[in-house]
C-alpha cells in the first residue's frame, strides 16, 4: 500500500471506523499532533474534512485495500 511510504501514517489516531476506511489520511502538524482527515470531503460536501472522532458509523465508509 502506497500509504506505508508516508511517515505521517505511522502516527496513531483513535478515529474509530475511519482507521479502516480508504478515504482516511492522517495529517500531522509541526507540534506532533495528528489528525484524521477525510479525503471523501473533497468530492462530497456531506462529509466533513475533519469528522469528530471516533467515528462509529459513516455512510461513506469503504474498507481499505
Ligand atoms: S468516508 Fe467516513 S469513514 Fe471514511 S474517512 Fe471519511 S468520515 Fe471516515
Amino acid at each position: 500500500m502506497a500509504d506505508n511510504d508516508d511517515p505521517s501514517t505511522k502516527v496513531e489516531v483513535k478515529a474509530g471506523l475511519c482507521n479502516l476506511c480508504r478515504f482516511q489520511r492522517i495529517v500531522s502538524n509541526t507540534r506532533g499532533s495528528a489528525f484524521s482527515l477525510c479525503e471523501r470531503s473533497k468530492i462530497d460536501p456531506r462529509f466533513r474534512k475533519y469528522p469528530p472522532i471516533p467515528v462509529g458509523r459513516c455512510a461513506g465508509f469503504e474498507p481499505r485495500g
